[in-house]
């Protein structure tokens, strides 16, 4: 008996398709640009095309597909969320930065101040 050894849990059930694998390489793509980016795109890339028409309407037939990209998306949000946690915590952990601009620009102000001035002096 042949063992997989990629773990696959739950799509076993289904047929695997050779196109998950371009369809989880432009999940951004497909999800995320409007219509007008993707004319640009294309032509810029013209080869590219056919394999997004391609795979545009194939995700709508194929639940392979449709089952990956949902798991991979649920697995960004995660991610995502994750990650504003942290950076929640970290701002609450070290001083605001919009108050460490204002001291430093602040400081630079009075540092250009003294130099102007300096400058208005040695002019006289
Ligand atoms: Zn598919």
């Amino acid at each position: 008996m042949m063992k997989d050894e990629t773990p696959a849990p739950r799509t076993s059930d289904l047929p695997p398709c050779p196109l998950t694998h371009y369809c989880q390489c432009f999940i951004d793509e497909l999800y995320q640009y409007s219509g007008s980016y993707w004319k640009e795109y294309f032509v810029e890339n013209p080869q590219n095309e056919r394999l997004m028409e391609k795979l545009c309407t194939h995700i709508l037939t194929c639940p392979t597909c449709t089952t990956a990209l949902t798991r991979a998306r649920r697995v960004r949000l995660q991610q995502r969320c994750a990650l504003r946690e942290v950076l929640n915590e970290g701002e609450q952990k070290v001083p605001s930065t919009t108050e460490q601009t204002l001291i430093a620009l602040r400081s630079w102000q009075k540092s250009l101040q003294k130099t102007s001035a300096g400058t208005n002096n040695s002019k006289s």
